[in-house]
């Protein structure tokens, strides 16, 4: 396509190899696309940030589907994940949160378990994730520059001059920050934005842990065991992740990643050290001691400042910072590579068309900013009000139909547009349809509107001007009035890979399942609800469940 001969002059200078370094420079040298990766670090590495959703397997699907990079998508799935990547990775087969108070043995009633869908999702062994897909940018032509740090950048009108600290200078016609937290990018254009804007305080503690066993929550009226998720584990203002790597039946790997994330203004920092610090929590949590006493850290712990951090713009002439470069908020509900995965589709196309064309008017950048801005807000918003909500379990119970109505509904959305598009090769399918969307372009068009008023009633509670139990209510009213048009489509289920070849999906199941979607997401007392459908979606048994007699039913249709 666009070379030029020079071993120092590239279409697109990526700087930073880790997983949307990597992901974006296949899918450029695919097309053709003269682009270098430069990364400071040597793969195999660390790297966090380990747990998949169902929508960052739909949006790595698209992307494998849209560019023709089949190769992409086996990180998605955990079969072929097992056979094409490597075995290091864990399940995941729900999310799930289990709320304590201190000194307090944990209440099974308040525990939710909320399935991925049918098709299970990962536990990414980073290191090797990183590695599979930074070598499969470099099989497809990118050029890799391995422990290569970046020292400089300077963005002209005809591109842009990368320094690196072997002193050597690259030119690039458009150049992407994909280092991550360290945003060299952002920092040398003077985008970071200070103080952020972001309402969330957080920082946080981590490390890989072995002998973990599973949660035992006794007593526990969930169907499936605590071993087979992403475990939450919350409490007033914090909340400790649990994320197995060794509970694929094929995994080689013994490590459970462990951390904790807390608000520093509840929480001032002590002089311990991180694990001493760690320990600390422990002695609170008694449930959760329960499972974390005998663990052991087999490498050092990472502490952390305020994870929060934002940018006042990330496109401009000839740039663009991915997702982790432009900000983060906290690693809560795992949105963190769905955004990375987002912005990748989001700037493909108009840059494959700036580089085709020579024209990289900022303009047709702009859209990317926007969806950065709104969906790092509508982040913020999110665990703001997950942390106001833990100090009421009934809040908390409201508060997470918030999350998983936006979530479901578009997992569903982009699900069928994936569907449509692999079988039309339409663009249109995939084209945003939502006008003003808070942080999805496959969210539902009235979502929006829910989300705001909602995040009204969480905040009016942390102002003191509503009790938790009145602001619950609320919540659980706006989602009663909700609409909630689940489309479901089996074939497109099957495209998902959450149909299995064979598995048949009947049009009256398909109608069950949207039945109960919408009481699911609106009644407070609902557990197990898809038993059938065995991971779908099950949900907290916080008292007696007077509906359940009906559902019984329900199921038995
Ligand atoms: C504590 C925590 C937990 C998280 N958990 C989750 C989760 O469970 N699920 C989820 O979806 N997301 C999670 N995230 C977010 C997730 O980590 C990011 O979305 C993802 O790692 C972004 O990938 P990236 O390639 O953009 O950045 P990184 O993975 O940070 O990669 C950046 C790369 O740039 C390189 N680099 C940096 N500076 C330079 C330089 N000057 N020169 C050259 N190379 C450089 C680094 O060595 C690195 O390889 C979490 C984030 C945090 C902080």
């Amino acid at each position: 396509m666009i070379c030029r001969d020079s071993a120092r002059e590239f279409d697109v200078g990526i700087l930073g190899g880790g997983l949307s370094g990597s992901m974006l420079g296949t899918v450029l040298a695919k097309r053709g696309v003269k682009v270098a990766i430069i990364e400071e670090d040597e793969h195999p590495r660390f790297a966090v940030g380990e747990s998949t959703t169902p929508h960052t397997s739909l949006l790595i699907s698209l992307l494998a589907e849209k560019y023709g990079v089949p190769e992409i998508e086996h990180v998605a799935y955990p079969e072929r994940l097992a056979e094409h990547v490597c075995t290091s990775a864990g399940l995941k087969r729900y999310f799930g949160f289990c709320y304590h108070r201190p000194g307090e043995t944990y209440d099974p009633a308040e525990g939710f378990q909320i399935g991925t869908a049918s098709k299970d999702e990962n536990h990414w062994f980073r290191q090797d994730i990183d590695r599979y897909l930074f070598e499969l940018a470099v099989q497809h032509g990118a050029v890799p520059m391995r422990k290569t740090r970046v020292t400089g950048v300077e963005i002209g009108d005809q591109g842009a001059m990368i320094e690196t600290d072997k002193g050597e200078v690259i030119r690039a016609r458009y150049v992407v920050d994909a280092t991550g937290y360290k945003r060299i990018l952002a920092r040398r254009l003077g985008l970071r934005e200070t103080p952020t804007r972001l309402k969330h305080h957080s920082r946080t503690l981590f490390t890989h842990m072995v002998d973990v066993p599973a949660f035992q929550g006794d007593g526990s009226p969930m169907p499936l065991p605590w071993d087979l998720c992403t475990l939450h584990h919350c409490f007033e203002r914090g909340w400790f992740w649990v994320i197995p790597f060794n509970n694929h039946p094929v995994s080689t790997n013994t490590l459970v990643s462990v951390g904790l994330t807390m608000d520093p203004r509840r929480y001032p920092r002590p002089s311990l050290s991180p694990e001493q610090e760690f320990r600390q929590f422990l002695d609170r949590f008694p449930s959760v001691a329960g499972q974390l006493a005998g663990a052991k850290a087999v490498r050092p712990w990472v502490s952390t400042g305020r994870l929060q951090y934002s940018t006042t713009r990330s496109t401009g002439r000839r740039y663009c910072l991915m997702s982790h470069a432009s900000g983060f908020v906290d690693p809560l509900f795992s949105r963190g590579m769905v955004n990375t995965v987002e912005i990748i589709l989001a700037l493909l196309d108009p840059l494959l068309n700036a580089l085709a064309t020579d024209d990289f008017d900022e303009e047709a950048f702009r859209h990317i900013d926007r969806l950065q801005q709104r969906v790092l807000d509508y982040n913020d918003n999110l665990v703001n009000g997950s942390f106001i909500s833990w100090s009421d379990f009934d809040l908390w119970n409201a508060w997470l139909r918030v999350w998983a109505l936006g979530t479901i509904l578009a997992e569903f959305r982009l699900m069928n547009a994936l569907g449509d598009y692999t079988e039309t090769r339409d663009d249109r399918h995939i084209r945003p349809t939502v006008q003003e969307p808070v942080f999805s372009d496959f969210e539902d068009p009235d979502y929006a509107a829910f989300f705001r008023e909602a995040v009204r009633w969480i905040e009016a509670f942390e102002a003191g001007t509503l009790p938790a139990s009145e602001a619950a209510a609320h919540i659980f009213c706006l989602a009663d009035q909700y609409e909630f048009p689940a489309l479901i489509n089996s074939e497109a289920m099957r495209r998902a890979g959450w149909l299995k070849p064979g598995q048949r999906m009947s049009e009256s199941n398909i109608n069950l399942v949207r039945r109960s979607f919408r009481w699911a997401l609106t009644s407070p007392h609902t557990r197990d609800l898809f038993g059938r459908f065995e991971t779908l979606c099950r949900w907290c048994n916080h008292r007696p469940d007077p509906h359940l007699a009906d559902l019984s039913q329900l199921v038995q249709q």
